[in-house]
């Protein structure tokens, strides 16, 4: 029995860790990845995209997307999800890990 605890609790933990790792809700009042990285596709009223660290024009006040739902949102900006890995805890976090990765992949 002790041996089957020791061999099941790892794996209970394992699985814990990664599903609390990986799924994570989008932060209200966040925006940062509406700000932080660059975007090359065209974005209604930015036609060019938008520059690293410069405000989407779509983010609005209340830093939630003005296009979510409009078939004009980027595809880049639907397929991307909160993670921890980018997100961070707070919002000041998600700037700093969004500029990194952005510096990393430039
Ligand atoms: S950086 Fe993360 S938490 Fe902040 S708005 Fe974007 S997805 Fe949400
Ligand atoms: S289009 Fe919406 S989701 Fe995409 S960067 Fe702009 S505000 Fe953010």
């Amino acid at each position: 029995m002790a041996h089957l605890v020791s061999l099941l609790w790892p794996d209970y933990y394992r699985a814990r860790f990664f599903t609390e790792w990986q799924f994570m809700d989008c932060r209200p009042g966040c925006g940062a990845c509406c700000i932080a990285p660059s975007i090359s596709s065209s974005i209604p009223g930015m036609p060019h995209g938008k520059r690293a660290g410069e405000r989407c024009i779509q983010l609005g006040a209340d830093f939630l997307c003005l296009l979510f739902g409009d078939p004009r949102r980027p595809v880049v900006c639907s397929a991307f999800s909160a993670d921890p890995v980018c997100c961070g805890e707070t919002r000041e976090d998600a700037i700093r890990l969004l500029g990194w990765l952005e510096q990393a992949t430039a």
